[in-house]
């Protein structure tokens, strides 16, 4: 499904600044599988991500979605297949839109015309129906602004947005982050949920060790530029957090 071969990207090349961000890193990932990804500050993930969503090209290695390489597929047909969720809760909506405008964008994903972003009001049960889901009492809030919400409505509205037309990939980066604990775990529940209910394939990047080790089924460890652990089954079933934090402090030192 998705296949990261070998694939190195490199910034500032040529320059005093030179860095090798990720530097020949392979993971074949499954159609329908989830693998969290960790790995200590600039260690690559984030690059790897934005490389798998076509947002970045690799300087070597190619990156294959259904074995089509991602840096030739257009960015609308990108868009369509792969949902992308980030850290700060402001980046995924837009805040001056009310909720069922960002959700009627969200509709658009993927399609080369933007026109008619008006909300349709055939469409309108089909959002409660889906802000019903997120159990936060947003299905009674259509009109209000996005910027309106806490963070944690916003993860969860900007997660919906990213799954609304179903794509293949969802591709998470430290999404829950900048949440307290309580909500925190609240959106991963239904980011478990969301993934297994459209049968998405899906990479979540989090500095949390035991979350790693729980979600999913398989876990990429990164370290300075290079996958220094990938495990899943009864392997990633013997790990502990501290086995994690062991190797962590290992690779750093
Ligand atoms: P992580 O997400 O694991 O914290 P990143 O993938 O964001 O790490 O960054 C990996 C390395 O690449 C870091 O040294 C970072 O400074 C560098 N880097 C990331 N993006 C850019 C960029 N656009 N220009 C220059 N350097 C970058
Ligand atoms: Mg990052």
């Amino acid at each position: 499904m998705i296949k990261i071969d070998n694939v190195k990207k490199v910034f500032n090349r040529g320059t005093v600044n030179e860095n090798w961000a990720v530097k020949g890193v392979s993971v074949d990932i499954k159609q329908g599988s989830f693998v969290t990804v960790i790995g200590g500050n600039g260690s690559g993930k984030s690059t790897l991500l934005n490389l798998v969503a076509g947002y970045l090209k690799p300087d070597e290695g190619r990156i294959l979605i259904d074995d089509e390489d991602v840096s030739n597929v257009t960015d609308y047909k990108r868009a369509s297949y792969i949902g992308i969720v980030f850290q700060d809760p402001l980046s995924g909506t837009a805040k001056s839109l009310s909720i069922e405008e960002n959700l009627a964008i969200a509709m658009k994903r993927g399609q080369k015309r933007m026109f008619g972003m008006g909300v349709k009001s055939r469409d309108r049960e089909f959002y409660r129906e889906q802000l019903r889901m997120l159990d936060l009492g947003l299905e009674n809030r259509l009109k209000d602004k996005a910027g309106l919400l806490s963070g944690g409505q916003r993860q969860a509205l900007t997660l919906l947005m990213a799954t609304l037309v179903k794509p293949k990939i969802l591709l998470l980066d430290e999404h829950t982050a900048a949440l307290d604990p309580k909500t925190a775990d609240k959106i991963l529940k239904l980011t478990v949920k969301l993934v297994k209910e459209n049968s998405l394939t899906a990479m979540m990047v989090t500095h949390n060790m035991k979350q790693a080790l729980s979600l999913g089924e398989r876990t990429v460890m990164m370290q300075l530029g290079k996958k220094v652990l990938d495990v899943d089954g009864e392997e990633r079933k013997k790990l502990t957090v501290t086995d994690l934090l062991e190797l962590f402090s290992r690779e750093l030192g």
